[in-house]
C-alpha cells in the first residue's frame, strides 16, 4: 500500500511560475496589470475568441454573462443538474431560476432531446456544461438557441481544451465561462475567464467586474499618470490579479503537453479496470477533443456488493484521495427545499449521483501514482472476494 495520501486534484506547480509570482512580488505591482492583461491575451489567442476577460473565477465569469445577457429576476434559465453548485447558484444571483434538464448518462451532458420541453415564454438562456471536459452536441445547442432566440452561456470550467467539428469551446455560444481553480486543467489558485465574439458585451464585462468603473481603471495609479475615472454602473470586485496570472501565463504553455499526459493515464486506467465490475467512461466520440479533466467511475452495490461512499472509504484507507462529481444540484437542500425539486425528477442525473466517484487524474502524478490507484481499486475487490465470498471476477 501506498506510504503517504495522494491528494485528489494536486496543481502542478512549476520553478517557472514560482519565479514569475516572486518576480511580480518585487515589482511592486501585483494587482490587476500587465500580467493579467498579457495573460487574457494568451488565452483569446489558445482559444481564438475575439475577447477574453479575466475575473476571480468562474462563478464571477458566469454571475457577470448573466448580468450582460439581460437575465432578470423572474426568468428561466435551464441547465443541468450534473454540475458544480456554482452554475445554479450565479442563475439563482440574478433573480432568475434555474430550470433543470436531466442528463444523458453515457456523456453525463445535458441531454439536448429534453430541453425543448422545458422552454417556456420565461426562457432566456441555456447554460450546458462540458461534463468532465466532454464536449456538449453544440450542432443542437446552438440550433435550439437560435430557434427559440435564447443565449447561449457555455459552463467551460473542465472544457479549455474541447474542441467540436462547430470549432473550439469558447467560440461557439455567446459567452463561454472558464475556471482556473486549484483543480482545474489550469490553475491560478482562484481565477476565470469570459471569452465572446461581442464586443461591447466584452466592454461591459470589464467594467462590471471592477466596481464598474470606467475602462482601463486599473491604469489609475500607474506610471502615464493619474487619470480620472467614471462610475458607469454599480459593479463588482470580480479583477484578476498580476499575482494570480503569474502563474496563468505558465501554466497556459502547458496546456497540449497536460493533456498527453491525462490521456495516457486515462487509457491505462481503461485498461486496468475493464475487467473489474465498475463502469468506466464512455468512449469519446468521432470529431471532438475531450478534455480529460475528470475520470469518473460508476460504482453500482448490485455489482460491487459495496456502496460507493463505502468504496470511496476503502480507498481513503488505501491513501488515495478521490472525489465526488457531483451530487445533482437538484437534491441540494437550497434548490430541493426553495425552488420545490424533488428526489425523481431526474432519474439519469440521480442514477449518476448516487454512483460516480472520481479518480486522481493529472500531471502532477507520476507513474507510481497512478499504478497505486490502480492497485487499490483492484485490491478493494481482492479483499472483499476473500472476506465476504463474493463472486466477482478479478483481474490481477
Ligand atoms: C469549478 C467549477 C465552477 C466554479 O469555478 P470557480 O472558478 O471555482 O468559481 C463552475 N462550474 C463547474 C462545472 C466547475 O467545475
Amino acid at each position: 500500500m501506498r506510504e503517504d495520501f495522494l491528494v485528489f486534484g494536486r496543481p502542478q506547480i512549476e520553478e517557472d511560475e514560482i519565479a514569475e509570482v516572486v518576480a511580480t512580488l518585487r515589482s511592486g505591482w501585483i494587482g490587476t496589470g500587465p500580467k493579467t492583461t498579457a495573460f487574457e491575451e494568451a488565452f483569446r489567442t489558445l482559444i481564438g475568441a475575439k475577447y477574453a476577460i479575466s475575473v476571480g473565477s468562474c462563478t464571477a465569469a458566469l454571475h457577470l454573462s448573466m448580468l450582460v445577457s439581460g437575465i432578470k429576476p423572474g426568468d428561466e434559465v435551464i441547465t443541468t443538474p450534473m454540475t458544480f453548485c456554482a452554475t445554479a447558484n450565479a442563475i439563482t444571483h440574478v433573480g432568475a431560476k434555474p430550470i433543470f434538464v436531466d442528463i444523458n448518462p453515457k456523456t453525463l451532458n445535458i441531454d439536448p432531446d429534453q430541453i425543448e420541453c422545458a422552454i417556456t415564454d420565461k426562457t432566456r438562456a441555456i447554460i450546458p456544461v462540458h461534463f468532465a471536459g466532454r464536449p456538449c452536441d453544440m450542432q443542437k445547442l446552438t440550433a435550439l438557441a437560435k430557434k427559440h432566440n435564447l443565449m447561449l452561456i457555455e459552463d467551460a470550467a473542465h472544457a479549455i481544451e474541447s474542441d467540436t467539428p462547430q470549432g473550439k469551446i469558447g467560440t461557439i455560444g455567446d459567452l463561454t465561462c472558464f475556471s482556473f481553480y486549484v483543480t482545474k486543467n489550469i490553475t491560478t489558485a482562484e481565477g476565470g475567464m469570459i471569452t465572446t465574439n461581442n464586443a461591447e458585451w466584452a466592454e461591459k464585462l470589464k467594467i462590471y467586474a471592477l466596481h464598474g468603473l470606467s475602462h482601463d481603471a486599473w491604469k489609475r495609479y500607474s506610471d502615464s499618470g493619474f487619470k480620472h475615472y467614471e462610475v458607469q454602473f454599480p459593479g463588482f470586485k470580480y479583477n484578476m490579479t498580476d499575482l494570480q496570472a503569474s502563474l496563468g501565463l505558465h501554466q497556459i504553455k502547458r496546456v497540449d503537453k497536460n493533456l498527453k499526459r491525462r490521456e495516457s493515464i486515462w487509457r491505462r486506467y481503461d485498461e486496468a479496470f475493464q475487467n473489474l465490475p465498475i463502469k468506466i467512461p464512455a468512449p469519446t466520440s468521432a470529431n471532438t477533443i475531450h478534455a480529460r479533466h475528470l475520470y469518473t467511475i460508476l460504482i453500482d452495490v448490485k455489482e460491487t456488493k459495496l456502496e460507493r461512499d463505502a468504496f470511496q472509504h476503502e480507498l481513503f484507507k488505501r491513501n488515495i484521495g478521490t472525489g465526488i462529481h457531483y451530487t445533482s444540484v437538484h437534491l441540494q437542500p437550497y434548490y430541493r427545499d426553495v425552488l420545490n425539486y424533488q428526489p425523481g425528477q431526474f432519474p439519469a442525473a440521480e442514477y449518476i449521483s448516487d454512483r460516480t466517484l472520481s479518480l486522481p487524474l493529472g500531471p502532477s502524478m507520476n507513474d507510481q501514482d497512478v499504478e497505486d490507484v490502480i492497485e487499490a481499486v483492484h485490491d478493494i475487490f481482492k479483499t472483499r472476494a476473500s472476506v465476504n465470498s463474493v463472486q466477482v471476477e478479478i483481474e490481477t
